[in-house]
């Protein structure tokens, strides 16, 4: 749903007259959300009615514990509003358990390492420039320095997780906890396979859906719930919830989880939020959102298809969910070069390592990009040749440093972004 086309200081009123600067700061946001074409693969447009549940009162209220087992008085809502929203939660992936406190993604994974895990115990996961996050044992993290990280990757070949590493890493190095699931990884993930080493080092799993809950919930990526002990996912990637986070799991972990989130690592929990993700997972359940899930794995396809046929180098060589890993190195541009060029002709993406890469971290040879907020627009798969046409103008022009070119494809972009009003957002 579309908000209706009203100036901004009517959208917020009280914001405007309390705060003209900072209303005039979201007023530009908003515009610049609706103008450009969003390819961040973690980001999306959350419904007019996500947005209304996350600022309302309930964030004035505190309520330490869980529903029925409170610190503080008052509760009566605010029980409801959370054991609605769990309910949801476990119904919609097919667990025993939810937490629905974790302020946000990193949190929730810090939570389960507190759940399972004594300082310097093993934890297997992905390495961050093979596609795995921070928080699954990297060095720079808490995760890497208050515990032994030990990380897989990708084969260099395939692009892909080689579960036969995987599990020769977990042989010898019996980690208490796996991780599974990454901010970049291109493909499925292969949950039963995961689930079988851990059970034969005797590990907790872990499966991290962040990006790609939106993906499960819709039926579009297999779920993990029959395998997996636990499940980590932020609500606000292809979810398209509030910014925040949920833990899943089996009944036996519940005792763990819910101490571990409060009052191990956690205080109060974010009432508005956790309302803003029950009216989230409401959306998830519904065949609209089904079909959402599906149309963004097809305009994914659709444009790794249109981009390596202008040839781009796919790390894998495509994808199967909603993102795409895009090495420049044979188009003789930066990744950063890249986004930067991108971004000022309106196509917002993020550079990126790619596995293997020879450039640094803050300098890497990739982008990556995704489909869930433009899929989020209603923009449909026979437009993903434009998008690979403008993609491949602006980074030729990057190299070439064409600045003509860069501001011709960002009025096209925006031509096309006008056609497909944002959910969420005013129309201009
Ligand atoms: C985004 C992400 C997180 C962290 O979420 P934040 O809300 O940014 O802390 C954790 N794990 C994975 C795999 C992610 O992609």
């Amino acid at each position: 749903m579309t908000a209706p086309s009203v100036p901004a200081d009517l959208r917020h009123p009280a914001l405007a007259a309390a705060d003209p600067e900072l209303a005039a700061l979201v007023a530009a946001e908003e515009r610049l959300q609706a103008d450009t074409l969003r390819l961040i693969p973690s980001e999306n447009y959350v419904s007019a009615a996500v947005l209304e549940a996350s600022g309302t009162v309930l964030q004035n209220k505190y309520s330490e514990g869980y529903p029925g087992k409170r610190y503080y008085e008052g509760q009566q809502v605010i029980d409801q509003v959370e054991t609605l929203t769990a309910e949801r939660a476990k119904g919609l992936f097919g667990m025993d358990h939810a937490n629905v406190q974790p302020y946000s993604g990193s949190p929730a994974n810090l939570a389960v390492y507190l759940a399972f895990l004594k300082p310097g115990d093993t934890v297997l996961g992905m390495s961050l420039p093979m596609g795995g996050h921070l928080t699954h044992g990297w060095g720079v993290s808490a995760t890497g320095t208050w515990f032994n990280g030990v990380q897989y990757g990708v084969r260099r070949d395939t692009g892909r997780v080689d579960l036969d590493e995987v599990r020769d890493l977990a042989l010898a190095e019996r980690p208490k906890l796996i991780f599974c699931g990454g901010t970049a990884v291109p493909r499925e993930i292969d949950f039963a396979g995961f689930a079988s080493i851990a059970r034969e080092v005797g590990a907790v799993l872990v499966a991290d859906i962040a990006h790609i809950a939106g993906l499960i919930a819709g039926g579009a990526h297999p779920s993990p719930a029959p395998h997996v002990d636990v499940v980590s996912t932020t609500t606000h990637k292809t979810l398209r919830g509030p910014r925040g986070a949920m833990l899943l799991s089996r009944a036996e972990h519940a005792r763990a989880i819910d101490r571990a989130v409060f009052p191990g690592l956690q205080g109060g929990p974010h009432n508005q939020t956790t309302a803003a993700i029950g009216v989230a997972l409401r959306e998830a359940a519904t065949p609209d959102f089904r079909s959402y899930a599906r149309d963004v794995v097809t305009n994914a396809r659709t444009l790794g298809e249109e981009l390596a046929a202008r040839g781009f180098d796919l790390v894998s060589g495509g994808t199967d969910n909603h993102l795409l890993l895009i090495d420049l190195t044979a188009k003789d541009v930066p990744g950063k070069v890249a986004a930067k060029a991108l971004d000022r002709a309106g196509i917002v993406v993020n550079h990126n390592s790619v596995p293997y890469d020879t450039r640094k971290p803050f300098d890497p040879s990739g982008i990556r990009i995704g489909t869930p907020a433009l899929t989020s627009r209603g923009i449909p798969a026979s437009e993903m040749g434009t998008v690979a046409e403008w993609i491949t103008r602006v980074v030729q022009a990057a190299r070439t440093g064409d600045e003509a070119t860069v501001s011709e494809v960002r009025s096209e972009v925006k031509a096309l972004m006008d056609g497909y009003p944002a959910p969420g957002l005013p129309v201009f």
